[in-house]
């Protein structure tokens, strides 16, 4: 997490960094600070930090304009070591100020290298790891900026990102990179470095993603590229063509709203490109018919919500690959024993590409022999690199921290391979493959139909807003749902709410119902909405007051109808399909109650976007 900038050049730097921190804010948003190489003798770093949001920072400098230096660099924290509090902020600035470091990851041996340097009497002010990096390059500099950077680089052991200016070398920045990502921007007259590539568009689209252990040199008119070896590497550059106004709000009041509004546009340029005369043709895709018929088993691993979309997927890839599929939580995963070998597909999932439990689970699945394919959102991030296959989402960025249109489109990537899968492995014929074709390619329009219950929901919105619990069912595919719709809710709402498979609420938690409890019964699949209604029977028995969501147009929905305190009504989709559209008013209820409660909705409180910690 955390988002870092730095640029150097002929203009001033500190408009420049606070842009960018306020379009990377997503990252981290608990604390925000700049520091920049003062213009005016004496040389020194010009240092700014708040506690709170990037906005603080804005005020602070008076848009920039206090600090008119042409070199600096910019953090936006997610505090892992030490309260989010001013001091804690970065840059942090060595004993003597000669060096400031922006930091995002863990430095994992800090505790016996601030020994070391409290023993030769260096002084901290901060209670954060990244402090020791700033008085270790201190501690090692004898004139030469690069080699007091690479000197730290071999003690310190850990993930990390890094920006460091030096009082010093008053127009040169270093950006080291491992394990957290760093994409260097190449300009005219200046050149600028940040996690990531929203920062750059403005200035720049020529760009340059770092891969793990690298390190740069920037300046002015020149970045250098070195391995972690210290060797030489030529710059490959990449024209990046997003356009600014996808980072921006667009007239919405959230990004939130506005990413759930994208969900349409989204998914169908996820499906529709690899959808050609009938047939699903997957471009990106380079694992072989003979690979994908060695498989025994299809493990999916993932985080938050995208392991949700996981266990979406599996009842999708299941049924129509008939292959087992396990679904394991990153963090679980990668410490377990799970028996994984060279027949085993490994399906990882992650938004960002950076899901440090995600990539930490994909590289112990490697080594065991799994085959490994990335469904993943942003281009030539980290898991990309794993991977040896890779499906992008194509949703283009997504700014709110509670994910929209990020998690349908993984849906989307996992219908579509499920469906391509199936027809590969001989379990579709010409005129089923043809059906889940045509469903395919009406996902689209469903989400799109879903989206038109935004009304619906804001009013519904008032009988959740004080809410002390609320309780999510399903079954089946519906379960996976409940408990993406569960985790929409609290993480933005803060109001607690859990999901069960409904026929697990008997065995223990229905002892929490009570008059007026809020119950959410998803009842997608027509084949158990019989079942689901069973239980809405037993949660009204104990006063639960229950919203229904039904699919539109199913005579067996209006069974539901008669018990059910309000019906939410979805587009009918096959049930293996029908979470798409079904999650786009859950969504939409989260929302509208988060902004009834005065939550801050697109950056929720303690959460941060892409997590790179552990
Ligand atoms: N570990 C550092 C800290 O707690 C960096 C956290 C971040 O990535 O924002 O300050």
């Amino acid at each position: 997490m955390c988002g870092i900038i730095g640029f150097t050049g002929l203009k001033q730097a500190a408009p420049i960094l606070l842009e960018g921190l306020a379009r990377m804010e997503y990252r981290g948003y608990d604390s925000a600070g700049i520091a920049v190489v003062s213009s005016d003798p004496p040389r020194a770093l010009q240092l700014a930090k708040v506690s709170g949001k990037v906005a603080g920072l804005f005020e602070k400098t008076q848009n920039g304009a206090a600090f008119p230096g042409t070199c600096g660099i910019g953090h936006t924290r997610w505090a892992t070591h030490g309260a989010p509090t001013e001091t804690n902020a970065h840059p942090h600035v060595s004993m003597h100020g000669m060096f400031a470091v922006n930091h995002n990851g863990i430095i994992e041996n800090f505790v016996p290298l601030k020994q070391e340097l409290l023993a030769k009497g260096y002084t901290f002010k901060s209670e954060t790891d990244t402090e020791v990096v700033a008085q270790l390059l201190e501690d090692n500099y004898e004139g030469d900026f690069q080699k007091a950077v690479e000197k730290v680089l071999s003690m310190i052991e850990g993930s990390y990102a890094f920006a460091i200016v030096c009082r010093d070398d008053p127009d040169t920045l270093f950006a080291v990179k491992k394990n957290s990502p760093l994409i260097l921007g190449k300009g005219e007259g200046f050149n600028l470095f940040a996690s990531d590539v929203t920062a750059l568009v403005e200035h720049t689209r020529e760009v340059v993603y770092m891969e793990d252990g690298q390190y740069a040199k920037v300046t002015p008119d020149s970045i250098e590229l070195f391995a972690e070896d210290g060797s030489p590497l030529p710059l490959v550059t990449s024209h990046v063509t997003l356009s600014i106004s996808a980072a921006e709000k667009g007239g919405y009041e959230h990004f939130m709203m506005k990413e759930m509004m994208e969900q349409p546009e989204a998914v169908e340029r996820t499906i529709s490109p690899r959808i050609k005369d009938g047939e699903i043709v997957l471009d990106d895709f380079s694992l072989t018919r003979e690979q994908l018929l060695g498989f025994r088993k299809i493990m999916i691993t993932a985080c938050g919500s995208a392991y949700y979309a996981g266990l979406a997927g599996k009842y999708a890839i299941e049924r129509l690959c008939g292959l087992p599929v396990d679904v394991q939580i990153a963090s679980e995963l990668r410490y377990s024993d799970t028996p994984i070998d060279d027949r085993c597909l490994l399906i990882v999932l992650s938004q960002s590409g950076e899901t440090l439990d995600t990539i930490a689970a994909v590289k112990e699945c490697k080594a065991k022999g799994a085959t490994v394919l990335a469904i993943v959102n942003v281009v030539e991030s980290a898991l990309t690199k794993l991977a040896d296959s890779v499906l992008y989402t194509w949703a283009g960025p997504e700014v709110a921290v509670a994910t929209t249109k990020g998690y349908t489109t993984q849906l989307a990537v996992l219908y579509l391979f499920a469906v391509y899968a199936a027809k590969v492995l001989g379990r579709l014929d010409g005129e089923a493959y043809a059906s889940y074709i045509r469903e395919l390619q009406q996902l689209p329009e469903a989400v799109r139909a879903s989206l038109k219950l935004d009304c619906d929901m804001e009013n519904m919105a008032q009988y959740f807003k004080d809410a002390q619990h609320v309780f999510y069912l399903g079954r089946n595919t519906d379960s996976a749902l409940a408990m993406e719709g569960a985790l929409k809710f609290k993480e933005i709402s803060y109001i607690h709410a859990e999901a069960y498979a409904a026929g697990e609420l008997k065995h223990g938690t229905i002892a929490l119902i009570e008059p007026g409890t809020p119950v959410v019964s998803l009842c997608t699949n027509e084949a158990l909405i019989e079942k689901s209604l069973s239980n809405i029977i037993e949660v009204k028995a104990r006063g639960a007051v229950v919203t229904a969501v039904v699919p539109a147009g199913v005579p067996v929905s209006e069974e539901i109808r008669g018990y059910a305190d309000r019906c939410v009504e979805v587009p009918a989709l096959r049930d293996i399909f029908a979470s798409i559209a079904a999650v786009v008013p859950l969504q939409l209820l989260a929302y509208h109650v988060a902004k009834l409660r005065g939550c801050s909705i697109d950056k929720p409180k303690n959460l941060a976007k892409s997590v790179t910690v552990e």
